[in-house]
């Protein structure tokens, strides 16, 4: 214990703070406890049936179009950034066809989908959006809106020509490879029978939206629909705000995640009545948004958005950072709570574990933003039930500076369900508590499907050489060369959290991955290689690194109120990161590049 912690318990509020670890471990244990359920991620249904919100596309609608069976280079499945990013360095490494296939009517990935009132990315611009330099766009702000992003790939989409061959409101169904002509043999749900030499698949976490199975969510007479899919035509309004058609509508918002956070206050505006119905409250730290200062962005250097990215990869990923505070990205995230611990264990480590300096930080932190609830929420009992219990990265931390104050309305109601979740719905309305409240509308704030099988998470059918399913393939765990590349399924890969690192800027690891594609590609054509795959020896290389340098998260996970990062409270191991984080990956990487790449472009690697 240090002398910056004098208190053990919050004395207005009888609440266990960091100095009283054993009380505050015990509060943590008592909040999971109670929400563990025997159904964990079964609790869920899919947005299908007569909630088939995954299949509808409120923002285009599908236009007839003849199926094609032509060959392109590279066919990529997916156009968020991940997508589009391979596209563009593919287009950079000499490919003259390349085609995105997406379901969405337009690129965009999530961003498309998702333009709920509100709707902005909490990492900061410079950084989040790929390729500015290139493109030469300076954001509005600090946090990008959402519809500045979907411009931002549509750009993205326009200066690297994708539009040309892109075929959108289309679903891949099967993707096959035929080993003698050396090409995917690619069939989609619109009829399309086309061919394509590479194929690059990148479908996002986040691509299918999730219900809650409350009983009787079927009888609801109301209007309903999912955060993703937005029914702006009930609402008004736009990604902005301003929604002016509900001045005299009850609405419940199920869902307190990082979507509910940005849109609750635009509801909270509206509505007649807002109802928030809270099962876990989540940890909100403040925002600061701010208009970007057009001399500080001109003053910028080139090459500078690598070195920001890098620089806030290594201040999120416990390496030192690059750049000084004034000119790298100093936010909230840069102080979320292993990040202080990290930074306290470099003061303490003589008297403490990395693991008690990060418990401890990490109990300061949270005892911060329970304070702010404090500061900001005006009722003491609403107050109370808006604290967060757990450790900082339990759950995805937010940030808003609007979120909390929407409680302080007379027409704002917290239902807290005590994690409970929603008891039963009615013909016309929620049952929490016991008690009924009648509402006009549900909006589902329920977040999305997670952990479903890499290989058919993009929805298709793979079979790799000799009709191998890429399912059956990787049935006992992901078989892969750094994350993109698997034996079987030849000019096949993949972009996303595969055996490599992730990190919350999401988008800079994907455009490391697609730059890391387009690398091997361009290299493939130069050499004649007819295929790119990787050799036995070298991805049972990959896999047993993945195994050596596991980091086992399970115990931390195994503590924390159930969510998806620990899927409902019993964590398992996801699609096996890399352990020794993103910095050291990309370093991989680059190091096996120069080594020469001959076991996957060489004779040797087949
Ligand atoms: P989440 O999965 O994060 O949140 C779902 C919410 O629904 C949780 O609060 C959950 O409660 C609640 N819930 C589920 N079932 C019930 C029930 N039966 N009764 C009451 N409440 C229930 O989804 P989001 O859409 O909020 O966010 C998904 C991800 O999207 C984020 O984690 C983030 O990665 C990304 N995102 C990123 C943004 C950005 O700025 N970059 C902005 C918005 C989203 P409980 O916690 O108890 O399970």
């Amino acid at each position: 214990m240090t002398s910056e912690v004098t208190t053990r318990t919050d004395t207005s509020t009888g609440d266990p703070t960091a100095s009283d670890m054993d009380g505050l471990r015990e509060r943590y244990r008592y909040e999971r406890d109670r929400r563990i359920r025997a159904d964990g991620t079964a609790q869920y249904r899919a947005t299908t049936g007569e909630f088939g919100y995954y299949a509808d596309d409120p923002w285009s609608s599908a236009t007839e179009r003849a199926a094609r069976t032509d060959h392109v280079d590279a066919l990529v499945v997916g156009g968020g950034f991940g997508g589009l990013t391979a596209a563009a360095r593919l287009r950079d490494a000499g490919l003259e066809r390349i085609r995105i296939v997406d379901t969405a009517g337009d690129v965009g990935g999530t961003w498309y989908w998702n333009r709920y009132p509100g709707i902005a990315c909490d990492i900061e611009s410079s950084i989040y959006l790929p390729m500015l330099e290139e493109i030469g766009t300076m954001p509005s702000r600090k946090y990008p809106p959402g519809e500045e992003i979907r411009g931002h790939a549509r750009a993205i989409a326009e200066r690297f020509d994708l539009y040309r061959d892109a075929l959108f409101g289309t679903g891949i169904t099967s993707l096959a490879w035929d080993d003698d002509a050396g090409h995917w043999r690619v069939r989609t749900d619109r009829g399309d029978d086309m061919s394509a030499r590479y194929v690059v698949v990148s479908s996002g976490p986040f691509n299918r939206p999730k219900l809650p199975g409350i009983p009787g969510i079927e009888d609801f007479t109301g209007h309903t629909f999912h955060t993703s899919r937005w029914d702006f035509g009930w609402t008004g309004g736009d990604a902005t705000g301003g929604l002016d058609r509900i001045g005299g509508k009850r609405i419940a918002v199920i869902g307190t995640g990082a979507t509910a956070i940005q849109c609750v206050p635009h509801l909270a505006e509206g509505a007649e009545h807002l109802y928030v119905v809270q099962r876990t409250p989540s940890a909100v730290d403040t925002r600061d948004d701010a208009p970007y200062d057009e001399r500080w962005w001109t003053s910028l250097q080139p090459g500078w958005q690598r070195r920001r990215r890098e620089d806030f990869l290594h201040r999120m990923n416990m390496h030192p950072p690059l750049l000084g505070d004034d000119d790298g990205v100093a936010d909230r995230w840069t102080d979320t709570a292993p990040i202080r611990g990290v930074r306290r264990y470099a003061r303490t480590r003589d008297t403490e574990s990395l693991a008690e300096a990060l418990e401890i930080a990490d109990a300061e932190k949270m005892d911060e933003l329970r304070a702010r609830v404090d500061a900001v929420v005006e009722d003491p009992a609403t107050a109370a039930a808006l604290k967060p219990w757990y450790r900082q990265m339990c759950k995805r931390p937010t940030f808003s500076d609007r979120y909390l104050q929407a409680f302080n309305r007379e027409n704002v109601t917290l239902l807290d369900t005590g994690g409970q979740g929603v008891e039963r719905i009615t013909a016309d309305a929620l049952v929490v508590g016991g008690t009924e409240y009648p509402v006009d509308a549900i909006v589902f704030a329920t977040g999305f499907e997670l952990g479903a099988d890499p290989a058919t998470r993009a929805g298709a059918d793979v079979r790799g050489r000799d009709g191998l399913p890429l399912a059956r393939r990787w049935s006992d765990g992901l078989h892969t060369l750094h994350g993109w590349v698997s034996r079987g399924f030849p000019n096949l890969f993949h972009v996303g959290a595969l055996q490599n690192s992730a990190s919350v800027n999401f988008a800079h690891v994907l455009e490391e991955q697609a730059s890391h594609i387009a690398a091997v590609v361009g290299e493939a054509g130069r050499r004649g290689a007819s295929v790119v795959e990787p050799s036995a020896e070298s991805e049972d290389a990959w896999v047993a690194t993945i195994r050596e340098r596991a980091v086992d998260q399970q115990g931390f996970l195994a503590e924390c109120t159930p969510g998806y990062y620990n899927f409902e409270g019993r964590p398992r191991k996801r699609n096996e990161q890399f352990g020794g984080g993103p910095v050291e990956f990309h370093e991989v990487l680059r190091s096996w590049r120069d080594g020469g790449m001959s076991d996957v472009l060489g004779e040797g690697a087949r």
